[in-house]
């Protein structure tokens, strides 16, 4: 297949009315999207990205009205949080409608609800005129895409189509928050921080599985952001220098390094990561050190992306 690059959202959209696939750029990371009421287009993004159909996706919208057709409830919770950060990166996980094909949720009845802060995602999905259901536009695994290169690397030949914007502002994945329960749970962290979703709904509150109960979050429990090299999470800048070795953090290390970043803020630190991990790959780098930052803020999404990277998780 022929992956056609455009800056154009109403081209892409046209894939996208067509039962297509398309990588498109959001203010978190790109994503890969087709008609969320279409099963065989929904598919088609699980077999490109080779994707394991037990790891849901999220449905973007670029309009508040969509959210009809997708949510068959909207709980007090989920109604402030959306009034506080929709469009932003935060996804809402809501009792899903039967419209909505069971593959994109990989078999559950609620589905993750996101309305992205970006000018051509907006664009773009206004075009498509319905939700757009959107995993990361990575080959599955592989670290998140923050640029349409990234996206090319992994993905070309194996999609119909690739919106190409600048690269990502955020860097990380959006915050999943679920509010079928009474308390919010954040399902996995993002670009939301737990200190922001608290100022609104104070008793939202990390979920952890307990004992044996089934995770309520499926994706989390499989292989992510990973780069080929080796990652070694360190304090400060505690790491051994060499011609395949890489470092990346806040400070700055003593030795020569294959590739190194420095990163004034946490900020920059997060926008930059999965691109640094690329760009390691690139060049044959065997070790990435990673200097651990502050569980606040952004730095709690900072690092459970870097400890998934180091664990293989
Ligand atoms: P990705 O956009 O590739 O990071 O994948 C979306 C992630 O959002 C999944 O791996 C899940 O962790 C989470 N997610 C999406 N939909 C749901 C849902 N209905 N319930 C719980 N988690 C979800
Ligand atoms: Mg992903």
């Amino acid at each position: 297949m022929q992956t056609i690059l455009t800056e154009s959202p109403e081209v892409a959209a046209g894939f996208i009315r067509n039962g297509g696939v398309v990588a498109f750029p959001t203010e978190t990371v790109y994503g890969l999207g087709a008609n969320l009421f279409d099963a065989l287009a929904i598919k088609r993004i699980f077999a490109a990205k080779l994707r394991p159909a037990d790891n849901p996706l999220i449905a973007h919208i670029g309009d508040l009205d969509q959210l009809e057709l997708i949510a068959s409830e909207i709980p007090e919770s989920a109604i402030r949080l959306m009034d506080a950060f929709f469009p932003g990166p935060l996804t809402i996980v809501l009792p899903k409608t039967q419209k909505v094909p069971t593959v994109a949720t990989a078999g559950l009845k609620t589905i993750g609800v996101r309305m992205p802060a970006h000018g051509l995602a907006q664009d773009f999905l206004k075009a498509c005129g319905t939700p757009v259901a959107a995993p990361s536009a990575n080959l599955s695994g592989r670290p998140s895409p923050t640029d349409w290169e990234a996206v090319m690397e992994d993905l070309a030949g194996r999609i119909d189509c690739i919106l190409q914007g600048n690269p990502t502002d955020i860097g990380i994945e959006s915050t999943v928050v679920d509010c079928t329960s009474p308390v919010p749970m954040v399902l996995r962290t993002g670009g939301i921080s737990l200190e922001q979703l608290q100022e609104v709904v104070p008793e939202t509150s990390i979920y952890k599985p307990r004992g044996n109960e089934k995770p309520r979050s499926p994706g989390m429990k499989h292989r992510h952001y990973s780069p080929r090299a080796e990652v070694i999470l360190v304090e400060g800048v505690n790491a051994e220098p060499g011609e395949g070795v890489a470092f990346i953090g806040l400070q700055v290390p003593s030795g020569n390094f294959g590739e190194l970043k420095v990163c004034e803020s946490l900020e920059e630190y997060a926008r930059s990561v999965f691109a640094f991990f690329r760009d390691c790959d690139r060049h044959g780098i065997k070790t990435i050190y990673c200097q651990a930052v502050e569980e606040s803020g952004i730095g709690l999404a900072l690092m459970d992306r870097l400890k998934r990277a180091a664990s293989g998780k």
